[in-house]
């Protein structure tokens, strides 16, 4: 009888707080938009991250530099908290901090500095929505909401607010919010928060550049419904597929290029030069 159902439906509920949003064991009963595309760059590695198998990349650079952003602009405990949590990390050999991080202050100050952005950052932080779609439980992180006037917006760090970039999935160069799925984020979370609060909400992302002279550049994707469909069909198309590779119905596949299926790949399973051809155009 249980076969059928996906293992995420079978596990009641955790209730989601902002201590365990991030932790593997509520990433098996809810889906979010960082584990579908985790799975979509390789499921094998995936899930070995499920199962505790992973490998760690919590010490990214580019990574911390967004979370030291993101809590400088939450509150000072949190962008505090988040200090002593990263240590030595954002810190030099000699003790000084390091430059992405100098960089990432200028970018602090510019966004503090900016009408708008002070205007708009005013909703709720960090707030946690959850909500059935497309067949499955998920959850999600809204950098700031705004319910009562049905906003809500993102925070991005980006190298350059003008980046195109090749999109195999989209078939051609796309602004990098397409390319890196921030297009598909905005539609599963405006989704989420709409049965939530049983009303219209419009996105926005507001970029900050990593640059020493850092922009901030607003895009308003509230008359993006054409775009948001197509991410919501990618993920519709793709979704089942993964939910049965949770639940133990289908292996996962190795992607074979990941650092995760480099550790693991098996010298036994020849390829051909042809194999190697196809996967390398394919990357
Ligand atoms: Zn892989």
């Amino acid at each position: 009888m249980l076969k059928d159902v996906p293992a995420r439906q079978r596990v009641p509920l955790p209730k989601l707080t902002k201590a365990n949003y991030y932790d593997t064991e509520t990433d098996w009963p809810y889906m979010s938009v960082s584990l579908f595309k985790s799975f979509m760059k390789c499921e094998a590695a995936t899930m070995a991250t499920l199962n505790g198998n992973g490998l760690s990349d919590t010490n990214e650079t580019p990574l911390l530099v967004g979370n030291w952003v993101h809590s400088a602009v939450e509150s000072e405990a949190a962008h505090e908290e988040f200090k002593q949590e990263a240590g030595e990390k954002v810190l030099t050999k000699s003790g000084k901090l390091r430059a992405e991080f100098k960089q990432a202050d200028l970018m602090i100050e510019r966004l503090r500095s900016d009408a708008f952005f002070n205007w708009a950052w005013q909703g709720e932080h960090e707030s946690i929505v959850t909500g059935e779609l497309f067949g499955t439980e998920w959850k999600g992180k809204i950098d700031c909401l705004d319910v009562e006037n049905g906003r809500f917006f993102d925070l991005k760090t980006t190298a350059d607010p003008l980046k195109m970039i090749w999109s195999n999935r989209h078939g051609g160069r796309v602004l990098w919010v397409t390319a890196y799925g921030y297009l598909l984020q905005m539609s599963i979370y405006k989704h989420l928060l709409e049965q939530t609060y049983g009303k219209h909400f419009d996105a926005y992302i507001i970029a900050v550049s990593k640059s020493n002279h850092p922009s901030v550049r607003t895009i308003d994707l509230s008359r993006e419904e054409g775009r948001f469909q197509i991410e919501d069909d990618y993920v519709k198309s793709h979704l089942p597929r993964i939910l049965a590779i949770e639940s133990g119905e289908i292996p996962p596949l190795m992607c074979n290029h990941c650092d995760w299926c480099a550790d693991h790949q098996l010298g036994e399973n020849t390829v051909t030069i042809d194999d190697l051809e196809i996967e390398a155009n394919e990357r």
